[in-house]
């Protein structure tokens, strides 16, 4: 309508100035309304309007040649460059709304993505500017701290969720980050109003604006659920560590009741040995001394066994403290004594000077020790006019582990079964359960270790297992 009116007047007015110039109004109002191709159709619709008009309005000059140098003519070409420039500028400034818009979709797009990843991975994004302490907060963020939507959650009010007891850890976390323009990866614990606990990891990197100012943005994932899924597999692996353990003590039996029947014995000969020497004439103080005192020494030694075989029968929870491999070696040996010395077997010990120090629960260490050497044992048990040798070796190696293997003789482990060895249920024996290996590794692999076994088949078996040393404190007590 408004090219119409323009082009009438254009045609038909007398006045001498450039009316077409006002189709860029046409072009610019067009801009918003019509798709791009429509706009250059408009631009060119509008050219050729302008053309018409002067034609029209020159008809009495037509077929002479001074039509093209006229005046009204260079106003006509002012007004197509008008009309030309106005129509690519709009045309150009349409393709960068289109691609912003593109762009503000794909935008929403993501975000609403990122939302619903968000929602689904428990994982919130956080922002928190340094040093004003203001924060932004994605709508997951705000539900794993249970903040409302209404009120801004400021550094206060998140602190006032975070648990008393990791508040203080958390602050200073972040007052040393920021010090030291560190990135933060960190996890504390919640302490909702309803008395739950959540456990959360936050992984935060620095960054700067334009204007220098710096700003932590990261993302809070809640881990609860893994957290809690640990704590079970950790309790459930410590309860089957402990019947297991239970199990091979069952299996010692005898070994065990010849370990304390030993001390026994040798209390009743010399309690009767010190009544002898007290029912003399003249009683020899001296000598009920020293029987007393060897009484003594025995009930010391059996006090001992009992001792080690009520803390391997104890269900506790795994204790990781410094402790010498060189002394639960010696201890876990002591135990198995007997048992070699039933199964005919010669234990060659290579133990190395000194300390061994390393962190770690004594039990379960005892454990895995006691269990690679009762296999060793039973290995060797078929074998009938052959020296049975069990080496066992505790070396320390410059890359700061500690190594423990157990070499026996005996008819070694076939290529087939060598990778299913540590698996759970995995036995060759008749009345095997297949979960002492299986135990042994998820004991060594908890304390940071590896354990492997190298074997050819009628070679003999060397199991491994290695350790990370630790430097030995003094103020710690094992
Ligand atoms: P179990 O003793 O109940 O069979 P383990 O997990 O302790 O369960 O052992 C799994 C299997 O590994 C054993 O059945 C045995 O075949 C093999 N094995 C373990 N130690 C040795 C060894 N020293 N020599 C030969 N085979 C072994």
């Amino acid at each position: 309508m408004l090219a119409a009116i323009i082009f009438l007047v254009d045609w038909l007015s007398t006045l001498d100035i450039a009316i077409a110039v006002l189709y860029v109004t046409v072009i610019l109002m067009s801009e918003d309304l019509v798709s791009r191709r429509n706009l250059m159709i408009a631009t060119l619709g509008c050219g050729v309007l302008t053309l018409a008009a002067y034609l029209l309005s020159h008809v009495a000059e037509w077929g002479q040649g001074t039509i093209w140098l006229m005046p009204s003519f260079g106003r006509c070409l002012v007004s197509f460059c008008a009309i030309a420039i106005t129509g690519f500028l709009a045309l150009k400034n349409k393709a960068s709304k289109e691609a912003l818009q593109r762009q503000v979709h794909l935008l929403n797009r993501s975000e609403v993505l990122l939302a619903g990843a968000q929602r689904l991975s428990l994982t919130g994004s956080i922002g928190l500017k340094m040093p004003g302490g203001e924060m932004s907060w994605s709508d997951e963020a705000r539900r794993i701290f249970q903040f409302d939507h209404v009120v801004q959650p400021t550094l206060a009010t998140m602190f006032s969720r975070v648990h008393p007891d990791d508040v203080n850890a958390l602050k200073q976390l972040i007052r040393d980050a920021y010090a030291s323009q560190a990135n933060v990866d960190t996890e504390f614990r919640l302490l909702m109003p309803d008395g739950a606990f959540k456990c959360l990891r936050m992984l935060a990197q620095q960054i700067h604006d334009v204007a220098g100012d710096c700003e932590y943005v990261g993302a809070l994932m809640d881990i609860t659920a893994t957290k809690n899924a640990e704590d079970a597999l950790h309790r459930s692996q410590s309860q089957l560590a402990h019947v297991t353990r239970v199990t091979m003590l069952g299996e010692m039996a005898a070994s065990i009741a010849h370990e304390v029947n030993q001390p026994l014995s040798a209390m009743t000969t010399n309690a009767e040995a010190g009544l002898r020497w007290l029912d003399r004439e003249v009683p020899d103080i001296g000598e009920v001394r020293s029987a007393i005192e060897r009484i003594r020494g025995e009930a010391h030694r059996a006090s001992e066994v009992i001792r080690r075989i009520r803390a391997l029968s104890r269900r506790t929870d795994p204790r990781h403290v410094q402790i010498d491999l060189h002394e639960v070696l010696h201890e876990a040996v002591t135990l198995v004594c007997r048992e070699l010395h039933r199964h005919r077997v010669t234990l060659d010990l290579k133990p190395v000077q000194g300390e061994v120090a390393v962190r770690g629960d004594r039990v379960q260490l005892q454990q895995v020790i006691i269990n690679l050497m009762i296999n060793a044992m039973q290995a060797m048990a078929g074998m009938h006019g052959k020296d049975k040798t069990l080496t066992v070796q505790l070396s320390t190696s410059n890359s700061g582990n500690v190594s423990l293997s157990f070499q026996d003789n005996g008819p070694g482990i076939s290529a087939s079964n060598l990778p299913n060895l540590f698996n759970p249920f995995f036995t060759t024996k008749p009345e095997g359960m297949g979960m002492g290996l299986s135990i042994c590794r998820s004991i060594i692999e908890a304390h940071g270790g590896r354990i492997w076994a190298e074997s050819e088949l009628g070679h003999g078996a060397l199991l491994n297992l290695s350790l990370p040393a630790i430097e030995v404190s003094a103020d710690e007590c094992n």
